[in-house]
């Protein structure tokens, strides 16, 4: 306590100063011809004029640089608090910009022994009116990719000997495999004629990692592209191409963690910057977190389980950042907000969403959807049950009052029910009446459509593989949740039957390479080259259903209205205005006659409907037959 007034005291004396040369110093706003580079490292690298919030706040990195006074000649821009950290190496400059103009301007920072370093800092002009920032909602299909197993349209970025881990290794399933942005540029139009809208690439920011840097989520350089994916041009190509098609690009964050190898970590800005740091400090194994997630909402949660929730590390190799610390706070907060505007974003993807401060979080995605209104973020929240699915989405009348501020969660509970409904045997409590039962619970979510469906992801079996092999039931989980009041996500591969027989579960054989992403590979599945019979046609499945679903407002934006499962079938019916969806799923492996009194509320009797996979036509009487397992999609506009 001692030692924070002493700081505080420092802070403060420290700002007096600052506001006294305020007005003393700043006397010309000449333009700035010479660009001046003279600090190791500034962040935000830049910045806009323009937001709703006019405050910015420089982390300034150098030798001693806590002993220098920083000073602006440009009136437009004020200073308005300068602060130190623990550590002699760092600033932290807080700017007013409300006045300021687009432009290059001079910070200067005055030393002890007179001498003066410059760094030339640019305010840039934004180019797209904060409401044309349009996230995905549930008129999108998105695209999920791991970036390193999806197409390598560069080989010669492989490899790059200034980082740790500098192998390449195909065979090795958590090696690096050379796939990059520009390998996903390139196939936009593969993923643009699936029928998909969107696309969410795993992080793609610098994994400076001695070991599995492939994956992403062990981020050392919060402004850096990782130079194996490619460059920060070459993923704003890939926004500008997906957003020429009309295509939303979602970026993967972490807020929670970051990478051991992260640049901070040899020399932390303050005593608090990472939780456990002191352990860290002096070498001792640091704490894990207690993945005890239901921690955040329990009422009955001791404070030590609360924190071995939120303060542990998530895994040794990634350093748990202190959210409570307003420094890092902010510095979050400008770096999601960086990168939505330096590329166009469609949309951010929230790594584990329960584990940060749950109330920076709030803060978090409060600022950005302030900045952005029409914008979307998806937290992931890895639970089966729909009470916490509900809790963090906006709007959620939660008991403690808590207001996330993000508009999508994902909806890892009927991804299990998809899975169990399809795998289990019909009986009362078995089977279809998961899936019933699941979307019956949609009441307690503040907004269903706009949460995250996927019948797998980068993290579990894939769905080919938890459904056993079956092609059929495959086909059914996809159709079913196609037509949900939800957000569908796919994984790359789902529609060439990928999967992980060979060890189930194994994260390095999930993200397994996608067939024709590389030079020579013998399978093509961009342009069907060696792909099987069954292949072929789950790939044609899907990409009729979302090109159905892609202009289908009533799935979008529809009513819906489903029955109890029934002799081994399932009825679910979307409707708007004159028209009606119909999705059928039905077990029977035998042939089975149907008799539809039971959906005469539908007023659909009499009426001819389209089967949207083969085209064929048929009345509405008063049964229907089913030769086969399988499901079926109707639709009662014919043209
Ligand atoms: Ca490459």
């Amino acid at each position: 306590m001692k030692k924070l007034l002493i700081l505080l005291t420092l802070i403060s004396c420290f700002s007096c100063k600052q506001s006294e040369e305020k007005t003393t110093v700043n006397t010309s706003s000449e333009p700035i011809t010479e660009i001046k580079n003279d600090l190791e490292r500034v962040e935000p690298p830049h910045w806009w004029t323009g937001f709703q919030n006019t405050k910015l706040q420089l982390l300034v990195k150098h030798p001693n640089i806590a002993k220098a006074s920083p000073s602006i000649a440009n009136k437009s821009i004020t200073i308005e608090k300068v602060q130190k950290g623990d550590s002699p190496n760092y600033l932290f400059i807080d700017l007013d910009i409300a006045k300021a103009t687009a432009g290059k301007f001079n910070i200067e920072f005055k030393q002890e022994n007179g001498d003066t370093l410059t760094q030339t800092y640019e305010l840039k002009k934004r180019t797209k009116a904060a409401n044309d920032y349009i996230g995905f909602d549930s008129s999108d299909a998105i695209y999920l990719i791991t970036p390193d197993r999806f197409a390598n349209a560069i080989p010669e970025n492989d490899i790059d000997t200034s980082l740790l881990e500098t192998a390449i290794n195909r065979n090795d399933d958590y090696a690096r495999h050379g796939g990059d942005i520009a390998g996903i540029t390139k196939h936009l139009d593969y993923i643009d004629d699936l029928g998909f809208t969107a696309v969410w690439s795993c992080p793609l920011l610098t994994n400076d990692m001695p070991q599995s840097s492939y994956h992403g989520y062990a981020i050392t350089d919060y402004y850096q592209v990782d130079p194996r994916f490619g460059t920060f041009d070459e993923y704003k190509e890939l926004a500008d191409k997906a957003s020429e098609r009309g295509m939303k690009l979602i970026m993967d964050q972490v807020a929670n963690h970051c990478g051991l190898e992260h640049w901070w970590m040899k020399d932390l800005p303050f005593n608090n910057w990472v939780n456990y740091q002191e352990e860290y400090s002096k070498g001792a194994p640091t704490h894990h977190s207690n993945h005890r997630r239901t921690s955040n909402q329990d009422i009955y949660a001791s404070q030590s389980d609360k924190e071995g929730m939120s303060k542990g590390w998530f895994v040794s190799a990634m350093p748990d950042l202190n959210q409570q610390n307003p420094f890092m706070a902010t510095y979050l907060i400008q770096n999601s907000i960086w990168w939505i505007e330096a590329l166009g974003l469609g949309g951010i993807r929230q790594d584990t969403y329960p584990y940060p401060d749950k109330e920076f979080m709030s803060k978090w995605a409060g600022a950005i959807m302030r900045e952005y209104p029409n914008f979307s973020i998806v937290g992931e929240e890895w639970s089966y049950n729909p009470l916490l699915i509900g809790y963090w989405q906006k709007g959620a009348k939660n008991n403690d009052g808590y207001e996330s501020n993000l508009t999508s969660t994902m909806d890892f509970a009927m991804q299990r029910k998809t899975v169990e409904a399809l795998n289990e045997q019909e009986s009362w409590d078995k089977g279809l009446v998961k899936i019933y039962e699941g979307l019956a619970n949609d009441f307690h979510y503040a907004n269903p459509k706009d949460i995250m469906i996927f019948p797998d992801n980068h993290d579990m079996s894939r769905i080919f593989t938890q459904l056993n092999g079956d092609v059929t039931n495959t086909k059914m989980a996809l159709s079913f949740q196609f037509v949900l009041p939800r957000i569908p996500q796919i994984y790359y591969g789902t529609e060439i039957l990928m999967n992980d027989f060979e060890k189930p579960g194994d994260h390095g054989l999930i993200r397994t390479d996608f067939p024709g992403g590389w030079q020579g590979d013998s399978t093509n599945a961009f342009t069907g080259e060696g792909l099987t019979d069954e292949q072929k046609d789950m790939q044609a499945y899907l990409k009729k259903l979302l090109n159905f679903r892609k202009n289908n407002n009533t799935i979008h934006e529809g009513k819906t209205v489903h029955f109890a499962p029934f002799m081994g079938t399932y009825f679910l019916f979307r409707t708007s205005g004159e028209e009606t969806v119909v999705h059928i799923i039905n077990k029977n492996e035998q042939p089975i006659t149907i008799d539809l009194k039971r959906y005469a509320e539908m007023n659909l009797k009499g009426k001819t409907l389209k089967n949207v996979i083969t085209g064929e036509q048929m009345t509405w009487g008063d049964d229907m037959q089913f030769k086969e397992k399988g499901s079926v999609i109707l639709t009662t506009k014919l043209d």
